[in-house]
């Protein structure tokens, strides 16, 4: 409850001298009363407020008596329904033990028997305005405390992102692909499904550098990436695992397929203008594609596979595609019946 504001008192009270004496003595004691003859008109009237407040009620009431209403109000504030706590006094005539249990077990917080003394009342209230204040100031903190979970939540998002991201180029980074390869592998394991990989690795990327610079470079590098990624299916997986070396994870496809796509990569490469500032930068990439088969222990395998193939290109002049294909031999994409 607010310092400014005096504290809402809603009373049920069906009996009118009973009503009118509760509504001058806590009106006097400078609390803002609402009085209401039976349980419905002071459900109507808590409906209304959007604070936290305080009820007086009496049990024995037409239309809805005090424990009904005392029911119905911790109903809907489980509910939401009422979003603001609400402290509970009975005040009622039935004054046996039995009948306390019930009414403080309806979700009463006191109970005070008939006939009243004014200032155990208002002491009781005060203990109500005390609990009601603690209560808000609670509701305030998890409110808080559910927007810095939140914002920890976005923020641990972002560093889960960034520890899965190569800065650069924006693709997977070395740990993030192995891990995806390592989930791919299970699953076309699993249900028998081919799969393949490239490596790519630019060529002369050094002397780019030594001659443009390394911004230069860098700049490849983003091209590089954004090239390859338009080569590619939605669900292959592009990554920068070196320096100057990426890798993709081809699921499904058999590898002569494969072999097509990093074709398709090597042309575009070649096909596409890097510029740095106003020079042109010749750029050509070497590939080597190996496709999973029954020697393979795991994702190594196949890497070191497709490795070896990229190392043929290099070998035979680069600015080429080298395949193991599906018979185990070694060749020259376009040149697939060449000697291993
Ligand atoms: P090859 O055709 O045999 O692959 O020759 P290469 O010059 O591409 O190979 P090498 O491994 O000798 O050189 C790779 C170069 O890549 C060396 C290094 O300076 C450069 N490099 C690695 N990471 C980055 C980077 O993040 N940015 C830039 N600009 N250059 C990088
Ligand atoms: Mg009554
Ligand atoms: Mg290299
Ligand atoms: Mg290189």
């Amino acid at each position: 409850m607010s310092d400014r504001h005096p504290t809402r008192i809603v009373i049920a009270e069906d009996d009118t001298p009973t009503r009118v004496l509760l509504e001058r003595q806590l009106t006097k004691a400078g609390y803002d009363v609402i009085a209401c003859e039976n349980g419905m008109e002071a459900l109507e009237a808590i409906r209304k407020e959007v604070s936290s407040c305080i009820i007086v009620a009496d049990w024995m009431m037409p239309e809805m008596d005090g424990l009904e209403l005392c029911t119905t109000v911790r109903t809907l504030g489980e509910m939401q329904v009422l979003a603001f706590f609400i402290y509970f006094i009975l005040l009622t005539a039935h004054s046996e033990t039995k009948q306390i249990v019930t009414g403080l077990e309806a979700g009463a917080d006191d109970y005070v028997t008939k006939p009243y003394h004014k200032q155990e009342l208002l002491a009781r209230i005060r203990v109500g305005e005390r609990i009601a204040g603690l209560q808000t100031e609670l509701r305030q903190q998890q409110i808080e405390l559910h927007k810095i979970n939140s914002k920890f939540a976005t923020l641990n998002q972002k560093l889960d992102d960034l520890a899965k991201t190569d800065v650069l180029t924006g693709l997977a980074n070395r740990r993030h692909l192995l891990e995806r390869f390592a989930e791919v592998w299970a699953l076309v394991e699993r249900n028998n499904q081919p799969l393949g990989c490239i490596m790519l690795d630019i060529d002369k990327f050094k002397s780019i550098n030594d001659t443009l610079g390394h911004a230069a470079g860098d700049i490849v590098l983003k091209k590089l990436a954004e090239t390859c990624r338009q080569c590619l299916r939605r669900y292959d997986v592009l990554g920068r695992i070196g320096g100057e070396e990426f890798c993709i994870i081809c699921p499904d496809s058999p590898v002569e397929g494969i072999a097509h796509v990093a074709e398709r990569i090597r042309d575009a490469v070649e096909q596409t203008e890097f510029h740095a500032g106003d020079k042109l930068i010749p750029v050509t990439v070497s590939l080597g594609v190996a496709g999973r088969n029954e020697t393979h222990r795991g994702p190594d395998d196949l890497t070191s596979a497709a490795d070896a193939m990229l190392y043929r290109a290099k070998e035979s002049g680069r600015n080429q595609v080298w395949i193991r294909d599906s018979q185990g031999n070694a060749a020259r994409f376009g040149n697939l019946a060449g000697v291993s």
